[in-house]
């Protein structure tokens, strides 16, 4: 790029947006970034960037930057403070919540966008020095159905695959995932596959991946794991099973197999809204392959059966075999830049390290490498995000800290929420930007540096743990969200629990410790100064495997057919299928279906909308897309404004006419703020995830 040609030294960094973790070269003039270009030799991205990691840089110079504390006056204002009475309010604030209402009346909501390192120390910060029980991530919206799918199943939150999978398969399988948009650069590998395989999508949109398709089950909403389990009754029928695996490495089978008999392809068909021969032919071709590969994102994940959805992909790949092998494994691919890292080191419903908070040697083993009083741990881990709202709702929470997340956006029936935001007695919200829907409600701003702005490591769908840097200053005061923990424990009376933890390299060694001998064991890796050189490396990787050598680019799980479980075998899971919670009516006659729009924008645009550049590729204005046939019957045009209306409120958007969208069915983008005015506020009972993907509404044109 013309800036690039300023730059007098390179450096690379992992993108902070989604968990593709593709590797981003920066140009950098007397140390400050001025341009930057995809790096060709990550293993990940090999040259190429989707639109809004071209654009990384741009979003930091917003003049919506938060670029000091900010305080609510009696006017009710935000006005400007310094980081002395800034600190000082976080902790009055929060000390009187909990000397009026108990230590668990304050409670955090994190994310999956800041590094490991700093998760960490806010789980711990949080935990064991304020004594906080509850905290979660907005990771629940998006990959707690995964992890639990992978723990009851494998024994441990372990998404088995390594990128290569892409390219190595002779047939994949994209469930309720549209990788074309969402996660471009994987969509780049997998037109690099030399095999010219069968590319199966389940999904009830005509999404630009599934018109890529080899075959596109267009299922109804909802119909997902009754297909997954018809799919699966053929292969049983039809003696596409590897029995030798089974047998030697799975536990479950008789249970699975009575369970699918009652999912004959054409009890499915008709419910489903397939034709029997398209299931029977999408089987058949997963049983005919040798490297199968089936991928799921937020259409299996954020649905009110997410998890059972899950491990019916995971029992699919089990019982062909497809596992631990080139081109194979049950894969749930993850959104934000550092939602694998949430997993392990965010300390909210699982103690650092993927350890049970539940389990007294847990508990030993953690405050024994930490060097604190094992007292300080909660003896159980924290409620999910949406019994934290419960807790706002019912008064048992009455403060909450908020970080690098935007829920009165995000969260499902958002108005509801925003209304529960106003009853908080102390509500701290720490970001980069002051223009948040959620940042509208605090009582305290604390202004966070950003990616490219920071130290650290991400860890990407693969498990690869790759560095971030710093490579610009933060403006104003703001600092990155590290050096506000350390200043937090500071004020607060509890940094002498973090003594050493000085700098993101030396939390990075601390989880080193606390990774010891567990299925995440990153041993193995030097430091920050050899994840530059490698190009990132992939959990696990223990000191035991490094003397082996140096890592390579595509390691897998459970090529050994071991698995985390106490006997060591993957758990075939199966469940009743339940109803939908809501389903369309004579008043609300659509099927209403969110999702990523566009593959320019990223979540609730609170950065992508800050680059003029990514603002063109979308429209500004929230738009939902309908069938032909049901535009043509309520006389709505296209780009005409429509009104949309669910049981919890109503909004007024522009309609967007299109095939990609069956008849009786709809999509709005969730980037805009409109979607979860309308969803409905219902959740997978194993994950908690919410489910964004079904509630029925109805629509009318409008005059313009
Ligand atoms: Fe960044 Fe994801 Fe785009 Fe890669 S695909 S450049 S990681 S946003």
């Amino acid at each position: 790029t013309p800036d690039s040609l300023l730059a007098d030294t390179t450096t690379t960094a992992t993108c902070g947006y989604c968990a593709t973790g593709c590797g981003l070269r920066l140009h950098l003039r007397d140390g400050q970034a001025v341009g930057l270009t995809p790096e060709t030799n990550y293993p990940v991205n090999m040259g190429m960037a989707c639109p809004k990691g071209w654009e990384a840089l741009r979003v930091l110079d917003s003049e919506h930057r938060a670029t000091h504390p900010l305080v609510r006056d009696p006017s009710g204002e935000l006005v400007t403070t310094d980081w002395k009475e800034a600190l000082q309010k976080f902790c009055d604030g929060f000390r009187k919540v909990q000397q009026n209402h108990g230590p668990e009346s304050v409670a955090f909501l994190s994310t999956g966008q800041i590094a490991c390192e700093e998760m960490a120390f806010l789980g711990a910060l949080a935990k064991f020095g304020m004594g906080m029980r509850h905290g979660d991530g907005n990771t629940r919206q998006c990959m707690a159905t995964a992890v639990t799918a992978y723990k009851e199943s494998f024994g441990f939150d372990a998404p088995p695959f390594t990128y290569a999978d892409f390219e190595q398969s002779d047939c994949l399988v994209f469930v309720g995932a549209n990788p074309c948009i969402g996660h471009p650069i994987m969509w780049e590998r997998v037109l690099r596959n030399p095999n010219q395989p069968d590319i199966i999508v389940l999904d009830p949109r005509r999404t630009e991946t599934a018109n890529a398709a080899t075959q596109h089950l267009q299922l109804r909403p909802k119909c997902d794991l009754k297909v997954l389990y018809a799919i699966t009754n053929v292969l049983i029928a039809e003696g596409f099973v590897d029995h030798e695996f089974v047998n030697a490495h799975t536990s479950g089978y008789d249970d699975l197999v009575r369970c699918v008999r009652d999912f004959s392809v054409e009890s499915v068909a008709e419910e489903s809204g397939l034709e029997a021969e398209r299931i029977r032919e999408a089987a058949r071709t997963i049983g005919r392959s040798s490297a199968v590969s089936l991928w799921w994102t937020m259409g299996v994940n954020q649905s009110y059966e997410g998890v059972r959805t899950a491990q019916a992909i995971i029992n699919i790949a089990l019982l062909t075999g497809n596992i631990g092998r080139p081109g194979t494994g049950p894969n749930s691919i993850t959104g934000q830049c550092n939602a694998m890292g949430s997993r392990l080191w965010s300390n909210t419903t699982n103690l650092l390290g993927h350890r049970k908070f539940e389990c007294e040697q847990d508990r030993m083993d953690v405050a024994d490498i930490l060097g604190i009083d094992v007292g300080r741990l909660p003896t159980e881990g924290s409620w999910a995000y949406d019994r934290i709202i419960d807790g706002i709702r019912n008064g048992e929470i009455r403060g909450l800290w908020v970080i690098a997340t935007n829920p009165a956006h995000s969260w499902i029936q958002r108005n509801e929420l925003r209304e529960l935001l106003g009853q908080l007695d102390f509500f701290v919200v720490q970001d980069m930007y002051r223009n948040t829907d959620t940042v509208a409600h605090a009582d305290l701003v604390l202004p966070a540096a950003g990616w490219g702005e920071k130290d650290g490591t991400f860890i990407n769908s693969e498990r690869r743990y790759g560095r971030i840097k710093k490579v610009k200053r933060a403006p104003g005061l703001a600092l990155a969200d590290f050096q506000i923990f350390r200043a937090i424990a500071h004020a607060w009376g509890c940094g002498d629990m973090f003594r050493g933890w000085t700098d993101p390299e030396s939390v990075f060694q601390i989880m080193k410790r606390l990774s010891a001998g567990r299925p995440c064991d990153i041993t193995g890796i030097e430091g920050f100064d050899q994840l530059d050189q490698c190009g990132g490396i992939q959990w696990p990787w223990s000191t035991e495997d490094s003397q082996r050598g140096a890592p390579d680019q595509e390691r897998r799980l459970f090529a050994d057919g071991a698995f985390c479980t106490d006997d060591g075998r993957a758990k075939l899971i199966v469940d009743q299928v339940s109803p939908a919670p809501e389903t369309p009516c004579d008043d609300y006659p659509f099927w209403l279906l969110t999702g990523r729009g566009s593959v320019s924008q990223w979540h609730t645009q609170t950065r992508t909308d800050k680059s003029p550049v990514l603002r063109k590729l979308y429209p500004n204005q929230p738009y939902i897309e309908i069938n032909p046939s049901d535009a043509a019957r309520l006389m709505i045009t296209n780009g005409g404004l429509v009104s949309v209306r669910s049981r919890r409120g109503e909004v007024t958007v522009r309609s967007a006419v299109t095939t990609s969208v069956a008849a009786g069915q709809l999509f709005m983008p969730m980037h805009y703020e409109e979607a979860n005015v309308l969803t409905l506020s219902h959740f997978d009972p194993h994950s908690r995830q919410p489910s964004y993907k079904d509630c029925a509404v109805d629509l009318e044109p409008l005059k313009d």
